[in-house]
C-alpha cells in the first residue's frame, strides 16, 4: 500500500507532501517528504500519526451516565465503586464481547488506534475460573479483532482487598487469581498475541492488591514470556489510597514502588493523582510513562496530576479513557491542558516556543501511548506500524501556527467530528467518519445494555 499525504506529523516535525509505503505486515517501509502522488492513494486531509488510548476497562462503558445522582452525603470513588462491582456481578462473556465491540469503533472514530486493556473481569459471576481462563480475555481479543483496533492486553493480578494482604470482599470474586492460575493465563494469552499485532503485558492492579511477592513473581512471569512487555499499574488515584500505605509501609504509594521496583520505560503508572515532589521529579527521570485519565479522574473527583511541572521536568505521559465515561481523545487532551491552567491561572501551559498547545499535547501523549503500548506504533517512521489518523483540514488558514491550526482546532474548538479515516497496521478501519460495523455493533450494545440494566 502506498498513501500520500499533503501535510504530515513526523517525528521530526511538519512534512509536506509525504509518499509513506507500508508492507503486507501493516509496517511502514518507506516514508517520502516532498514527492509526488503518482500511484499512490490520495488521503484527504492532515496525517497524524496513531494515538494509543493507554487505559480502558471494557464493560464500565456500559454503567456510564448510571451513576450521576447523589446516593449518599459524601459520594465518592468509593461508593461508585460499589456501583461498579454490582453491575460488574452479572456481566457474560458474550456481554462483554458486545459492549467491547462497540466502544472498540467508537474509539477508532475517536481518533484512537489502540488500547491498552487492564482486564479484572476474569471469572464467572460466582467466582469460578471458566473452562478455559482464558475465556473473558478473549472475548476482548475478539471484540478487538472485529473492530480493527490493536490490543495490548493487560490481565489484572488481583488478590486481596487492601493493604497487608486483606482478604478480598464478595465483590471482587471475579477478579481474584492465585499466582499458578495467573501465570497459566498468561501463557496461554501469550500463545492467542502471538503473529498478531496485539501485544501482551500484566497490570498488577494496585499496591492494595497485590503485595511485594506476588508483584515480584508476576514480573518474573511476564519476563519468562516476553521481558519487554508493559506492566501498568494503579498507584495513586485516591488520598485514601496514599493515607493507607502511609499507614501500611511508612511510605506513600509511588515511593515505595520506586525504592523496591526498577520503574523505568517499561512501567506505566495509572493515576499518579497524588504525589509529591520528590516521587514526581523520580518518575520524569525514570522514563516510565504518567497514565493520566482526565475525564474519569474528574468524574471520580480524583484529583489533577502536576502535569505542568512533570512535563517541564521532561515527564513522559499518556491518556486513558479509563471507565469509558467518556470515549473521547479530545476531551482527554483538553482537559488535561485546562485542568492544567485552572491551576496556574494562566493560558497555553502545556506548550512551548517551537509548539503550539495542541502539537505540544497530542506529540507527547502519542509518544507515552506507543511506550505504554509495548507496540512498535505513535511514529509515521519507517519500522513502526502503520497506525494513523485522517484529519479535517481547519479553516483557520491565517493562524500564527499554519500547520499546527489543524490539531489547536481539533483539540480546542467545539465537539465537530474531524477525524476523517483511521488506519491501523495499514487498514483502513475508519472511512469517512464511518466504520463498517457500526450499525451492528450499536443493535448489540443496546440489546446488551437493555438485558444489563433490568438484572
Ligand atoms: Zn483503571
Amino acid at each position: 500500500m502506498k498513501v500520500f499525504a499533503k501535510l504530515a506529523l513526523l517525528p521530526q516535525g511538519w512534512a509536506r507532501d509525504v509518499v509513506i509505503e507500508v508492507n503486507a505486515e501493516g509496517v511502514i517501509d518507506g516514508v517520502q517528504c516532498n514527492s509526488s502522488a503518482d500511484g499512490a492513494q490520495v488521503l484527504d486531509g492532515v496525517l497524524l500519526p496513531g494515538m494509543t488510548n493507554l487505559h480502558s476497562h471494557a464493560f464500565q462503558r456500559a454503567m456510564a451516565g448510571l451513576t450521576e445522582y447523589r446516593q449518599h452525603e459524601q459520594d465518592s470513588f468509593w461508593s461508585w465503586r460499589e456501583l461498579m462491582y454490582r453491575f460488574a456481578a452479572n456481566i457474560t462473556p458474550e456481554q462483554l464481547q458486545h459492549i467491547a465491540h462497540w466502544l472498540y469503533i467508537e474509539m477508532l472514530k475517536a481518533g484512537f488506534t489502540g488500547v491498552c486493556e487492564f482486564h479484572y473481569l476474569h471469572h464467572d459471576r460466582d467466582g469460578n475460573a471458566f473452562t478455559d481462563p482464558a475465556e473473558m480475555s478473549q472475548r476482548i481479543v475478539n471484540a478487538a479483532n472485529a473492530s480493527g483496533i490493536a490490543l495490548t492486553h493487560l490481565p489484572v493480578l488481583y488478590r486481596y482487598a487492601g493493604f497487608g494482604q486483606q482478604a478480598p470482599k464478595p465483590g471482587q470474586k471475579r477478579f481474584i487469581h492465585d499466582l499458578e492460575c495467573y501465570q497459566r493465563l498468561l501463557e496461554s494469552l501469550q500463545k492467542t498475541v502471538r503473529n498478531s499485532h496485539h501485544q501482551l503485558g500484566i497490570a498488577p492492579h494496585s499496591l492494595r492488591a497485590v503485595d511485594e511477592d506476588s508483584l515480584r513473581e508476576a514480573l518474573a512471569m511476564i519476563d519468562a514470556l516476553d521481558n519487554n512487555a508493559p506492566v501498568h499499574i494503579h498507584i495513586a488515584e485516591q488520598q485514601q489510597e496514599v493515607q493507607d500505605c502511609l499507614q501500611f509501609s511508612g511510605e506513600r504509594p509511588v515511593q515505595w514502588l520506586q525504592r523496591r521496583f526498577d520503574v523505568n520505560r517499561r512501567w506505566c503508572l495509572v493515576h499518579a493523582t497524588h504525589i509529591n515532589e520528590e516521587e514526581r521529579q523520580t518518575l520524569a527521570r525514570s522514563g516510565a510513562v504518567a497514565g493520566i485519565c482526565t475525564t474519569t479522574e474528574a468524574n471520580l473527583g480524583d484529583g489533577l496530576f502536576p502535569i505542568a511541572n512533570y512535563c517541564q521536568e521532561g515527564g513522559a505521559f499518556g491518556v486513558g479513557s479509563d471507565s469509558n465515561v467518556s470515549v473521547s481523545l479530545v476531551e482527554e487532551l483538553r482537559w488535561l491542558e485546562y485542568g492544567a491552567r485552572l491551576q496556574a491561572q494562566r493560558r497555553a501551559v502545556l506548550s512551548n516556543t517551537e509548539e503550539s498547545v495542541g502539537q505540544y499535547l497530542y506529540s507527547r501523549a502519542v509518544r507515552g501511548g506507543a511506550l505504554a503500548s509495548g507496540r512498535k506504533t505513535g511514529a509515521i517512521a519507517v519500522g513502526h506500524s502503520a497506525d494513523f489518523v485522517v484529519l479535517q483540514e481547519s479553516e483557520l488558514s491565517d493562524s500564527p501556527v499554519p500547520n499546527a491550526r489543524h490539531l489547536d482546532h481539533w483539540l480546542f474548538v467545539g465537539h465537530s467530528a474531524r477525524v476523517r479515516d483511521v488506519f491501523v497496521a495499514g487498514k483502513r478501519v475508519v472511512a469517512d467518519g464511518r466504520h463498517a460495523d457500526e450499525e451492528t455493533a450499536w443493535q448489540r450494545y443496546q440489546s446488551t445494555l437493555k438485558v444489563l440494566l433490568q438484572a
